[in-house]
């Protein structure tokens, strides 16, 4: 197994944080926020992220997953449901990366049917390419390629998520 050089270091992400959180405090000034995080991988994301939001929020979390190894499933499972009620809130779902875009959709489809007041997401990281299903995001940290990333809350078999980084993954050179 190898980890490649940083393809974003921490100085770089906590930046981009930043600007990502000034942008969201201004389009939801005056109202209040509800944070989703999807667990595992968003944990160090969201935790950062909403230090940086300047508006009164509350947070929650999902536990889903639909990857084995380095696939994607395409079947989304929910190990654990969210504690609140997000009927007429203001939701602001928070994921870790997009890639088929199967994950998302199917979280996004079963918070709508719950009739939030509004519901935008914000993901770390946005790899296009890959994208099999049309879905909506709000806020982007960065846009990668197709390579299999850890770090930064990201695994591989639950490892490598506490890398302060995001570097390139690879089983073998
Ligand atoms: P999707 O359903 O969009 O194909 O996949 C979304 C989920 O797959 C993410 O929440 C993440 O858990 C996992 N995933 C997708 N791409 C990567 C990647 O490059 N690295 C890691 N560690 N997980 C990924």
């Amino acid at each position: 197994m190898v980890i490649g050089k940083p393809l974003f270091t921490a100085q770089q992400i906590q930046k981009r944080i930043k600007e990502l959180a000034d942008e969201i405090t201004e389009d939801y000034m005056g109202k209040e926020l509800l944070a989703i995080g999807i667990l595992r991988g968003a944990f160090m994301f969201f935790s950062d992220i909403v230090r940086n939001i300047n508006t009164p929020l509350e947070i929650d979390f999902l536990i889903a997953s639909s990857y084995v190894k380095t696939e994607s499933t395409g079947e989304v499972k929910i190990h654990a449901d969210l504690r609140e009620d997000i009927k007429d809130r203001n939701v602001l779902l928070i994921e870790d990366i997009v890639d088929t875009g199967l994950t998302l959709k199917y979280i996004q489809e079963m918070l709508l049917s719950r009739s939030p007041a509004s519901l935008k997401t914000c993901a770390f990281l946005d790899k296009k390419p890959c994208r099999k299903v049309d879905v909506k995001l709000d806020y982007v940290g960065f846009q990668i390629p197709d390579e299999y990333v850890v770090g930064y809350g990201l695994d591989y078999e639950n490892k490598f998520r506490n890398l302060p980084y995001i570097a390139i993954f690879k089983k073998s050179i």
